[in-house]
């Protein structure tokens, strides 16, 4: 760590975000990049990317777009090589894509709702971990991956069974690859989100859960994406060196209550 620095600089590293064109992965994008990281973005809408570029050009950093459904396995290397190509060698990965199709439960639930929601929140963390972390090994730079898990990481859901299920995997896969990638100087953390006004949560936030939802959060609101800003950066810094295989709750105090 330079000690001329401060430990949040992010300056002279590449991050990629994924999903990083709207909600949260959005704020990520921005906050990493106001730390001073360049900073790519993988998305599938065109014109969401073209809009979180023109901001992530406002803040000054070297950034791309490019559009990515990171459920297609077979354009995940490819999409890392164009990033490494035109940014750099990527020194901090945001698992951040995310789907939740409130299906109802398990007995609603379509197969299909299953396989989507297991390949966009977990497989796809899995396999861009995997190549992104066999890059960070051989170079033998060390880095950061940040998984996005959930309150329901935690909890059950009636509601929305396969996201809950892969957002505990997302926990346990957090653990295993800190675990095998700490000795490569490799950190590999979560952050779970509480309950953030995003696309993803619109219906809720009109439904009569939101009432239920503000009084069981201590803070009594919901928090907006801005607010897993400063987590990440956290996280993706040299602050954080010494924290791997943790998941860090930025919640308004929902899950210890
Ligand atoms: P949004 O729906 O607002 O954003 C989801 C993002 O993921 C979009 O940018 C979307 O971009 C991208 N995405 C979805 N599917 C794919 C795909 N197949 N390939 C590439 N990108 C994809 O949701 P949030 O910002 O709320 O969620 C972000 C993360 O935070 C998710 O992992 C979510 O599970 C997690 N989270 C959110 C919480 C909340 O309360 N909002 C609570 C806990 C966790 P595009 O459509 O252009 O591909």
């Amino acid at each position: 760590m330079n000690p001329d620095k401060s430990p949040f600089d992010l300056s002279g590293r590449v991050a990629l975000v994924t999903g990083g064109n709207g909600g949260i992965g959005r704020a990520i994008a921005l906050g990493l990049a106001r730390a001073g990281a360049a900073v790519a973005v993988l998305a599938r809408d065109v014109e969401k990317n073209q809009q979180v570029l023109a901001e992530l050009k406002s803040i000054g950093v070297p950034a791309l777009v490019s559009q990515l459904d990171v459920t297609d396995r077979a354009a995940l290397a490819p999409a890392i090589d164009l990033v490494t190509c035109k940014l750099g060698a990527i020194k901090i990965l945001v698992n951040n894509a995310g789907v939740a199709v409130l299906s109802g439960g398990v007995l609603n639930e379509s197969v299909e709702t299953w396989d989507t929601t297991v390949e966009t929140n977990l497989n796809s963390c899995f396999q861009l971990s995997q190549i992104v972390a066999k890059a960070m090994v051989s170079r033998k730079s060390g880095g950061k991956i940040i998984n996005l898990a959930s309150m329901y990481s935690i909890f059950g859901s009636g509601l929305v069974p396969s996201y809950s299920a892969s957002k505990g995997a997302v926990v346990q896969l957090t653990k295993s690859m800190a675990i095998e990638l700490a000795p490569h100087n490799i950190q590999v953390n979560a952050i779970a989100p509480g309950w953030i006004e995003t696309g993803m949560t619109k219906d809720v936030r009109d439904s009569p859960m939101n009432a239920l939802i503000v009084s069981r959060t201590p803070a009594n609101r919901w928090g907006r994406p801005d607010e897993l800003a400063g987590a990440a950066v956290f996280l993706a810094s040299s602050a954080s060196d010494f924290i791997t295989g943790t998941t860090l709750p930025v919640d308004g105090g929902y899950s210890i209550f």
